[in-house]
């Protein structure tokens, strides 16, 4: 008697599909990195990785919302991939728009991007009234370590999954800011 389809043992769709692709399926990717949008900074030129080493999350200002929550939990749970590299860098365009945003806030701004600004405005905020804010080169230096920062924080608490990975020790979040200027990449402190 053919059984029956129930009876069948049907692999899921990406099961079907990683098994067909020409990488191998015990080699996942090792790194998550949620980057910057910016056609300078590609997560796998910049650590001169290849294809399959790395999930990469590119957005404008490297932010945290939930669809990049959501990447970040399907990649971890999914290949057991144990670190994320939040990855900002010098000369960001969204946090230089945040800068401008909060310098002169603009009523025409559409709301697509002000979903952007509004996720970096937090992080950059506080440095307004710092007197950093005299060297505008400083400004923007110290205003893209703290939104690599804040983005760090929000991954680590604004997640139950990643939540307890982290606490079972089987992820780890790590920040990290690339130089245009130096080509070098610094992995930050406590970030
Ligand atoms: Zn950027």
């Amino acid at each position: 008697m053919p059984a029956s389809p129930a009876d069948r043992e049907t692999p899921p769709v990406c099961a079907r599909w990683t098994a067909a692709s020409p990488w191998p399926a015990d080699r996942p990717p090792f790194a998550i990195i949620l980057g910057c949008s910016d056609s300078r900074v590609p997560a796998e030129l910049v650590f001169d990785q290849s294809l399959g080493d790395l999930f990469v999350i590119r957005v404008a200002g490297n932010i945290v919302a939930p669809s990049q929550v959501g990447s970040i939990e399907f990649a971890a749970e999914r290949f057991g991939t144990p670190l994320v590299v939040v990855l900002g860098h010098s000369q960001c365009g969204a946090v230089c728009a945040t800068l401008e945003e909060l310098e002169r806030p603009a009523n025409s701004r559409s709301p697509n991007l002000s979903s952007i600004v509004d996720r970096i405005r937090p992080a950059v905020e506080p440095l307004l009234d710092t007197g950093h804010d005299r060297d505008r080169d400083e400004l923007i230096a110290r205003a893209v370590h703290a939104n690599i920062r804040k983005a760090t924080d929000q991954l680590r608490h604004g997640s139950a999954i990643l939540e307890r990975l982290i606490r079972e020790r089987r992820l780890l979040v790590a920040g990290a800011h690339y130089s245009l200027e130096t080509g070098l990449v610094e992995f930050l402190d406590g970030a």
